[in-house]
């Protein structure tokens, strides 16, 4: 398999060698590369993508959750078009369109106030400060498995490349004794950043006992709130007190928004003195505004909500049958999953941290599938994520359990 996807991919491996040059590592997103090199994309259409090699993929990574309606989408083009033709991109002052998104925004996740931001990361940070401004304590509690942004990525334990690791506590997911202990152990915490399903940590649903034992919370739904249509918050027992957003709401455009308790809000309102400072340069880009506005509003409805993570758990349920009693498995909420491959017959509901499945996971039979599925035409991410598109037919999602099956089948003795 390996040796076939060098021979499939000579324009990749060209391109990948002068990249080195000028970009370290040849790319400039690490969770993109994959060994020996990437394959590297030409353009993308509706849920498909087309490489420089010539081949054709369904795309199953969806722009790591971000690319819910699909690549181009006629309606998001129209209104990105507009604020083109009539608008101008960035205005250096504050726009109508602002307002417009915000009211949308707190209506949909029930929110009383928001702030837009660059990216996820950029909200996370910035509601971070607000909950320390607002309590006047330092340390943020997160868990293991945890990722809240590039910089604040909590994988295998403490940040690799933070800024400020000391300001971090690392808890264990879904372990409430484990939570208590750090709140024992320290006076000087300010909040609790947590994802109600950690996404990049694997597909991890958090439990209501779990959640519900959170204080001081800052739900990170920049994955999620895709997955209901006010929020996979709005399916917790215990209401959070800040949110942070990024990904698909900004209708592929680089997004990210905060909001929530008013009165933790209102550090960042210049009307009062000692405010803090919210003032990125890109922030309140009409072209994001409006097109993530048009995605929220007229596309990703709550109706297709619904539908979307409604056919998410029915091919969850149909990959969990074929894996039945292989070391292969999946979890994930509604139209966000991830496969693993750890113990045979270690089903999905014993999954409940990193810990579960990352000691015994198979890399070489994790590579061979995803390096197989690759061929058979489905571009999933390597770590066996995969974010279902708006644009997704049915019919192309059962060839893919149908191929998954075959490779289970093929590999009978590996799996
Ligand atoms: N939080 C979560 C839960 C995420 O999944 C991500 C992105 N994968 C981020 C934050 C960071 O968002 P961004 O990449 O836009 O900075």
């Amino acid at each position: 398999a390996e040796q076939r996807f060098n021979d499939r991919n000579p324009k990749s491996f060209e391109y990948h060698q002068s990249a080195v040059e000028s970009l370290p590592g040849g790319n400039t997103r690490s969770l993109l590369h994959t060994a020996p090199y990437p394959v590297v994309m030409n353009r993308g259409e509706g849920s498909k993508l087309f490489d420089l090699d010539g081949h054709v993929y369904q795309d199953f990574v969806g722009e790591l959750t971000a690319a819910i309606y699909g690549h181009s989408h006629p309606r998001i083009k129209e209104a990105m078009m507009h604020v083109l033709d009539n608008v101008g991109l960035s205005l250096g002052a504050t726009n109508v369109y602002e307002k417009k998104y915000a009211e949308l925004l707190c209506a949909r996740f029930n929110i009383p106030t928001v702030r837009f931001a660059n990216s996820g990361t950029e909200a996370n940070l910035h509601c971070v400060a607000a909950a320390r401004r607002f309590t006047g304590r330092r340390k943020v509690v997160v868990f293991r498995g945890g990722y809240h942004g590039s910089v604040l990525s909590f994988a295998f334990g403490a940040a690799a490349n933070n800024v400020d690791p000391q300001d971090w506590l690392v808890s264990q997911y879904n372990d409430i004794r484990a939570l208590e202990r750090v709140f024992e152990e320290h006076a000087d915490i300010a909040a609790v950043l947590v994802e109600a399903m950690q996404g990049s940590g694997g597909g991890l649903a958090g439990s209501q006992e779990f959640l519900r034992a959170i204080r001081l919370f800052i739900l990170d739904e920049v994955m999620t709130s895709r997955l209901h249509p006010a929020g996979l918050a709005a399916t917790l027992d215990e209401a959070p007190d800040m949110k942070t957003f990024g990904k698909y709401l900004g209708g592929g455009m680089p997004f990210g928004a905060f909001g929530g308790r008013q009165d933790i809000m209102a550090v960042y309102d210049p009307r009062q003195s000692g405010s803090l400072a919210h003032s990125g340069t890109f922030q309140n880009n009409t072209l994001m505004l409006n097109a993530g506005y048009t995605g929220l509003k007229e596309i990703y409805t709550p109706a297709a909500a619904d539908a979307l993570n409604q056919r998410g758990e029915e091919l969850r349920n149909k990959l969990l049958a074929v894996f039945a009693g292989t070391k292969f498995t999946v979890t994930g909420v509604g139209s966000l999953m991830c496969i693993h491959c750890t113990t045979t017959g270690v089903g999905a509901d014993e999954i409940h941290c990193k810990d579960d499945y990352w000691p015994h996971d198979y890399a070489d039979l994790k590579r061979l599938f995803w390096l197989e599925m690759l061929e058979a035409g489905y571009w999933i991410h390597q770590r066996g994520s995969i974010a279902l598109m708006l644009t997704m037919e049915p019919a192309v999602i059962d060839d893919f359990v149908g191929q998954v099956k075959e490779f289970c089948i093929r590999h009978q003795r590996l799996v």
